[in-house]
C-alpha cells in the first residue's frame, strides 16, 4: 500500500519571488506559521500547496524545483489573478476575518463580493489538492484564510482525512455574531476532522459560537479537547499553542557571530538599558499603544531619560490595504514626535526601523536587549515573545507580555503581565523591567525557557500526529 504523505495547505507558498538586476530570485519568507511548519515537511515528507504570489511563468516553476531540492517535499503553487488576490486575499481574509477575529469588529469591511471571492478561491485551494493528493494523505489546512477548504474535498472525499489549524484567535459569540456569513463559516469547519487552536479562551469562544450558531450539534469531551458531533461527523477541537524550534534558537543565539553582533549593538547605545519591539506593521500588534507607554515612562519619570532607548523593528505588511497605509503613518509620526520632543544630543529615544532584518539580526538584536516589549491588543500566539527567551541563552533579560498574547497564559509567571491599552500600566512594567535586580531576572528567565523548551514546536507537532490517531 502507498504510505501516506503530509498534504500543508497554506495561502502562501513560503517563497516570495522579486526581480533583481532582470533575474529572477526566490526568498524564503518569514512569519510565525513558516518558522513552524517548514522543519515538519522536511523531516516527514509531502507536499506545501499555496498561492505563489506571482503569475505562472518557467523560470517560477524552476525556481519552486530547486528551493526544495535534495529534500522529501515540493511546493505546488496555485497562480490567483489580481482581483482573487484583491478580493479574497486583501477583502475577506484581512479586511473581514483578520479583524473581526482580533476583536475588532469595526475595522471590518464586510463586503458581500468578497465572500464570493473567498468561496470560490477556496474551492480552488481544494481543487489543487484534490488533484496533486490522494485520499489516504493528510492534508492539514493552515489559518483563516482558508476556513472553507475543508468543504470542497469533502464533497469528493467523504473519508479523506482532513485538518485544520487556526493561527490567529477565535472571537466570542457577541463579535462573532457581526459576520454576515456566521453560519456558513461555522459549517465549513465542521467539515473538518479535526481543529486545532491556539488558546483555551480559543476554544471557549468557538464551541460556544457552534452552540449559539448551530445548535443542533452535540458536544463531548472536556478539558484541551473536545468533540463536536454534527450531521456530517466527528470534529476533534484541540488546544496547542504553536511554538518554535528551541534548540536551533539557542544554539545560533549562543555562536560566536551573533554574541559579537550582540555585543556590538550594545555597545552602539553605551551603559543604556535597550527595550526591543519587533512587530509585522500591523494594528493588532499595539505599537501606537506602546509608543505612548513609552513616552509617558520618559515623560513622568526624567529620571530615566538617557537611562533606556526602545529599538523598534517594525516589518512592512500588507501594504495595499488602506488601513495598513494609516497605521504606517501613525507609527511614523509618533516616533518622530516623541523623538522630537524628548531626544537630546547622544540620546535618542525610539530608534526606528521599518524593513525586516536577517535570522543573525534578529537573533543579535534579541540577545543585546535588557527588555523586549510584546504588547499586541490580541494575537493568536505571538512567537516573538518565545524567541527572545530562546536567544536569552544566559538567562537574563525580562520579557514584558500583554495579557492578550495567545502566549500569555503558557508564559505567565515569567514574564510581566500587561494590559496593553492601559498606558500607565504598561510605563509600570517598564520601570520594574528596568530595576530588575539580577537574580530575579534569572529565576523569571529560567521558568520561561523552561516552558517554552519543553513545549518547542517538535511538541505540537506530536499533538497534532497524536490528536490524528485520536480522529481515527
Ligand atoms: N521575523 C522575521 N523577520 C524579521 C522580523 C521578524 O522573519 O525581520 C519573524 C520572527 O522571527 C517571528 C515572526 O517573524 O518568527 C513573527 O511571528 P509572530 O507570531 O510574532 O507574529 P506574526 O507576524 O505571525 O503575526
Amino acid at each position: 500500500a502507498p504510505s501516506t504523505s503530509l498534504v500543508v495547505v497554506s495561502n502562501r507558498i513560503p517563497l516570495s519571488f522579486a526581480m533583481e538586476q532582470g533575474k529572477l530570485t526566490a526568498t524564503p519568507s518569514s512569519g510565525g506559521l513558516v518558522s513552524a511548519l517548514e522543519p515538519l515537511l522536511k523531516e516527514h515528507g509531502g507536499v506545501w500547496i499555496g498561492s505563489a504570489g506571482t503569475q505562472d511563468s518557467p523560470e517560477i516553476r524552476a525556481q519552486l524545483k530547486e528551493a526544495t531540492c535534495g529534500h522529501h517535499y515540493h511546493y505546488e503553487p496555485l497562480f490567483l489573478s489580481e482581483e482573487e488576490q484583491a478580493k479574497y486575499y486583501e477583502g475577506f481574509s484581512n479586511e473581514v476575518l483578520w479583524p473581526l477575529f482580533h476583536d475588532l469588529q469595526t475595522h471590518c469591511v464586510f463586503k458581500p463580493i468578497y465572500w464570493d471571492f473567498y468561496r470560490r478561491v477556496n474551492q480552488k485551494f481544494a481543487e489543487a489538492v484534490l488533484h496533486v493528493t490522494r485520499e489516504e494523505d493528510i492534508v492539514w489546512v493552515q489559518d483563516y484564510q482558508l476556513l472553507q477548504v475543508a468543504t470542497s474535498i469533502r464533497a469528493q472525499r467523504p473519508r479523506s482525512r482532513i485538518a485544520f489549524f487556526l493561527h490567529i484567535p477565535f472571537p466570542p459569540p457577541d463579535i462573532f455574531e457581526k459576520l454576515p456569513w456566521r453560519r456558513e463559516i461555522l459549517q465549513g469547519l465542521l467539515d473538518y476532522d479535526f481543529i486545532g487552536l491556539q488558546t483555551e479562551r480559543d476554544q471557549r469562544n468557538l464551541v460556544a459560537c457552534l452552540r449559539t450558531f448551530i445548535p443542533e450539534i452535540k458536544l463531548d469531551g472536556r478539558g484541551d479537547h473536545r468533540k463536536v458531533v454534527s450531521a456530517r461527523g466527528v470534529t476533534l477541537i484541540q488546544v496547542m499553542p504553536i511554538s518554535i524550534d528551541f534548540h536551533e534558537l539557542a544554539s545560533v543565539a549562543a555562536s560566536e557571530a551573533v554574541s559579537s553582533r550582540a555585543a556590538e549593538i550594545r555597545c552602539e547605545s553605551p551603559g543604556l538599558c535597550i527595550a526591543l519591539g519587533i512587530d509585522r506593521l500591523d494594528y493588532t500588534k499595539g505599537i501606537p499603544e506602546r509608543l505612548r507607554a513609552f513616552r509617558a515612562l520618559l515623560r513622568d519619570q526624567p529620571e530615566f531619560r538617557r537611562k533606556i532607548t526602545l529599538i523598534q523593528v517594525v516589518v512592512p505588511s500588507r501594504e495595499n490595504i488602506p488601513r495598513y497605509q494609516e497605521l504606517h503613518s501613525e507609527v511614523e509620526k509618533l516616533v518622530s514626535s516623541v523623538n522630537g520632543e524628548l531626544a537630546e544630543p547622544g540620546w535618542t529615544p525610539i530608534q526606528y526601523m521599518h524593513r525586516s532584518v536577517s535570522h543573525e539580526e534578529l537573533l543579535a538584536l534579541y540577545k543585546a536587549a535588557h527588555i523586549a516589549l510584546v504588547t499586541p491588543l490580541k494575537d493568536g500566539m505571538n512567537l516573538v515573545a518565545k524567541e527572545y527567551c530562546a536567544a536569552h541563552v544566559e538567562d537574563d533579560g525580562v520579557l514584558i507580555l500583554s495579557e492578550f498574547a495567545g502566549a500569555a497564559p503558557e508564559l505567565k509567571t515569567g514574564a510581566i503581565l500587561v494590559n496593553p491599552y492601559d498606558e500607565v500600566g504598561v510605563a509600570n512594567a517598564l520601570k520594574q523591567a528596568i530595576e530588575m535586580p539580577v537574580k530575579e531576572q534569572r529565576r523569571r528567565m529560567l521558568r520561561l525557557r523552561h516552558q517554552i523548551q519543553s513545549a518547542d514546536i517538535h511538541h505540537w507537532r506530536d499533538l497534532f500526529f497524536a490528536s490524528l490517531k485520536r480522529v481515527e
